[in-house]
């Protein structure tokens, strides 16, 4: 019987690791099939609080997942398949393995959509990125472009005209999903090139990284080039929320509702963290500072259920 489970190893998760472990709670980790999350698909990190320098994605994970064994967690590997949250001690399956905990924290991210392309996979954080806050600043004075035709491509297109000489918006259709005042800001904007309706074909790379893209015209079949040193994937993102499905609230795009800006759930007991519940910031720091919510949250509950 453990105190509290944790899903997944994120910022969110290890976060609450460290917090729930200082608090002498033990907690288990169990990884996800993502293990250190979204971070570890990222290079340089220069946005977290107390690395003037920079620091490596996978390093901070790293870093953080060491203070969280410093303090007593204990980490499983596997990704969670089922949980039955009807009745407390709450049951969680990963694999073969199932757990029983007095109280969960779900942290267990969500998954930006890829292309599906096996460049995209080895370009990952050298060149290729699914964050423009995170890897724009990289990209000063040079051609990039920006895959997508929702709101996000189109808010992501133009903040990284700050930063690049020139964004091409690739997207599959002539139409676009997003909204039209974003479209149109995107359209206005003398940076951006629009360029549709066309699917990726490859991510083209030299010894530097990224060079270009091959698209391919979805309706005359055409094949094109364009030259760009980044390429950012704004296609969405899926919350990981399979197992939770019909247990925990969640809104219309499957992300996990917390209660009045706290980390509760409608399960007492279960509480969430980092891009699991937000679709908005989903940044390092905010999905950390949630975690260290989740974590302080379970432990007033175990302390008012008196374990
Ligand atoms: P989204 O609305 O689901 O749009 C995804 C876009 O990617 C669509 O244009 C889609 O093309 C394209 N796409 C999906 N799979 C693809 C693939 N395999 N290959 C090529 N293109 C692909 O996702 P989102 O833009 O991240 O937005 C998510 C939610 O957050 C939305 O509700 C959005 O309004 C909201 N949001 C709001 C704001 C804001 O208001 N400031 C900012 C960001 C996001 P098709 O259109 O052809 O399907």
């Amino acid at each position: 019987m453990h105190n509290v489970v944790i899903i997944g190893s994120g910022c969110a998760g290890l976060t609450a690791a460290i917090y729930a472990g200082r608090a002498s709670l033990k907690p288990l980790v169990i990884d996800g099939h993502e293990p250190g999350g979204q971070l570890t698909l990222t290079t340089t990190v220069e946005n977290f609080p107390g690395f003037p320098d920079g620091i490596l994605g996978p390093d901070l994970t790293d870093n953080m997942r060491k203070q969280a064994q410093k303090f007593g967690a204990e980490f499983k590997s596997g990704a969670v398949t089922a949980v039955d949250l009807s009745k407390r001690p709450f049951r969680v399956t990963a694999g073969e393995a199932t757990y029983e905990t007095q109280t969960l924290i779900v942290a267990a991210g969500a998954s930006a959509r890829l292309l599906g392309l096996e460049s995209e996979r080895k370009l990952m954080g050298h060149g290729v990125s699914t964050c423009a806050t995170c890897d724009g600043f990289f990209f000063r004075g040079k051609p990039i472009a920006v895959v997508g035709g929702g709101d996000s491509a189109m808010e992501e297109a133009n903040f990284l005209t700050r930063y690049a000489s020139k964004v091409y918006l690739v997207h599959r259709r002539n139409e676009f999903r997003a909204s039209k005042i974003m479209s149109e800001r995107v359209q206005a904007n003398p940076k951006i090139e629009l360029v549709t309706p066309v699917v990726v074909e490859e991510i083209l790379s030299g010894e530097g990284g990224v060079t270009g893209m091959r698209l391919k015209n979805a309706k005359t079949g055409a094949l094109s080039e364009v030259q760009v040193d980044g390429v950012f994937v704004s296609i969405g993102h899926e919350p990981n929320t399979k197992p939770f499905r019909g247990q925990l609230d969640m809104d219309a795009n499957g992300y996990l509702i917390a209660k009045n800006g706290s980390s509760h759930t409608n399960v007492p007991g279960v509480f969430v963290a980092g891009d699991v519940h937000d679709s908005r910031y989903r940044q390092a720091i905010t999905a950390a500072g949630s975690g260290c919510k989740a974590a302080i949250d379970a432990e007033k509950f175990l302390e008012e259920h008196s374990h």
